[in-house]
């Protein structure tokens, strides 16, 4: 009775986040009541493995009690501290300091914001202010690429390159660029890392050349692609691309929101990729979750030309909660859990188990990739190997296969194009990452006996004959 009247309370009155609205009043959330480690409990009591960490933020596992003690001494001793008038916070500071020390290279300065998106859009705006301060003005244009998601900001979401982030809203703003992902399974010019390297380096070169090289801005990057199917770029891509924006002289971006903090192995992914990016953007991770809060780190030289520009002048941009107390108390206590806790090394040994237990799904029929980087992965079904072809539109992937893992007891993100993606919490036992591998068997069995996906893969082998 109790979930059922809240069941309709959120159909009258709760928006949810990139939803179709009317098909979410049809359908009815889904309440989660409880969470412990990697696994949730919904409100009629079924428990579930986590494969996702909530939306790739819960890396460290849900009930970790040494965080709800650090988030409430702090609200009891100074809920609320502004960073404004030249005010602080005692762990705000802390937690900058603690990041600069362990952030790549010379990542010395840290603003904090309340998640992903207005870290994108404070790093949007500071940038601007780093050109126009540089007395280059002109330098106004973005580059980002297709199947990147960089948040939903007004411009954020333009840089985003998701249609349903831009239609209907009037994006993205003719400042703002793509050019082609990486994608390496599906890479049009080879699928070699060599290849697939050299191509986006010359589709960077091409585009800068066409907008004006003394008009370009910036070039954001996913050191691997979340939202748009964890599409994970070669070794050495990140480095291609960040030595190439050195030489074309724009600013490099490492939107870091899912893959900091352990998600990938190390507490920043461009440390394995031997990157220091201009700025770096991270969220999620930072506090796990459990309260809001995201952060943009500069680099000295960028750091040092905003402020030398501004001069005693205020550079006027600025958030109530930037640098909340509360939120800094959860992050500093949620780094001491991944290095101290031992969460970043058993994220990395349960990584690989899952790298492997997706690895031995490749004989499914319709298995065409398995990829990731430690604890962030996904497989990508197809009807036909060989041709590589995606699951029909008819069978609804997202919705469907999200359904089906969800009646087995398993929480992943389907994406669209029929991509299962996996976050699971670096907590996990090596028993939890198995029943994911297993219950995704289940999923993809349960799949191949679907009609239009059975239909699918008649036509294909018809054709092939
Ligand atoms: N950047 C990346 C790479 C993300 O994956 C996300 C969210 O998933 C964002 C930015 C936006 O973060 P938020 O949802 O916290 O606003």
């Amino acid at each position: 009775m109790y979930a059922n009247s809240l069941v309709e309370l959120d159909r009258a009155h709760l928006i949810h986040p990139v939803a179709s609205w009317r098909g979410h009043e049809k359908a009815g959330v889904r309440l989660l009541a409880s969470a412990k480690g990697a696994t949730v409990t919904d409100a009629t009591g079924r428990t579930l493995v986590d494969g996702f960490s909530g939306l790739w933020c819960v890396n460290a596992g849900y009930g970790h009690e040494s965080i709800v003690e650090a988030a409430s001494r702090q609200m009891r001793e100074l809920p609320y501290a502004t960073g404004y008038f030249g005010l602080g916070s005692e762990p705000a500071v802390r937690l900058a300091a603690a990041l600069a020390e362990r952030s790549p290279g010379d990542l010395n300065h840290v603003y904090f914001t309340l998640g992903g998106s207005d870290a994108i859009d404070s790093c949007v705006r500071f940038i601007r202010y780093y050109f126009n301060a540089k007395g280059e003005p002109d330098r106004d244009q973005f580059i980002s690429l297709e199947q990147g998601y960089h948040g939903s900001s007004t411009v954020g979401a333009g840089l985003t390159a998701l249609p349903a982030f831009h239609q209907g809203f009037g994006l993205p703003f003719p400042w703002q660029h793509k050019i082609a992902s990486h994608y390496p399974y599906r890479n049009p010019a080879g699928t070699d890392d060599a290849t697939v390297i050299a191509t986006s380096v010359a589709a960077l070169r091409t585009k800068v050349a066409e907008i004006g090289p003394e008009r370009v801005a910036a070039f954001f990057a996913e050191p691997i692609q979340g939202s748009g199917g964890v599409i994970v770029p070669p070794r050495g891509w990140m480095k291609a691309m960040r030595d190439t924006c050195s030489q074309l002289g724009i600013l490099f971006v490492a939107d870091e929101v899912i893959t900091g903090f352990g998600r990938t192995g190390p507490l920043f992914a461009c440390a394995e990729d031997d990157v220091v990016p201009d700025l770096l953007t991270v969220a999620k991770g930072l506090t796990s979750g459990y309260v809001p809060m995201g952060a943009v780190f500069l680099t000295d030289h960028v750091y040092d030309t905003i402020a030398d520009g501004a001069g005693r002048s205020a550079v006027g941009h600025g958030f109530t909660y930037s640098a909340h107390p509360v939120s800094a108390a959860v992050g500093l206590e949620v780094l001491r859990l991944y290095e101290e806790g031992g969460l970043l090394e058993n994220g990395r040994v349960m990584g690989a188990r899952l790298m492997d237990g997706l690895n031995s799904l490749r004989d499914h029929p319709l298995v065409g990739d398995v990829r990731g980087r430690g604890m962030l992965a996904a497989i990508e079904l197809v009807t036909d190997k060989e041709m590589k072809t995606p699951l029909p539109a008819a069978a609804d992937p997202s919705r469907r296969i999200f359904d089906r893992a969800w009646d087995n007891g398993l929480v992943v993100r389907a994406f669209a194009q029929g991509a299962i993606g996996y976050a699971p919490p670096l907590c996990c036992t090596p028993e939890e990452i198995d029943a994911i591998v297993d219950k995704t068997r289940r999923v993809l069995d349960l799949t191949l006996e679907d009609a239009d996906v059975r239909a699918a893969m008649r036509q294909v082998s018809r054709y092939a004959v």
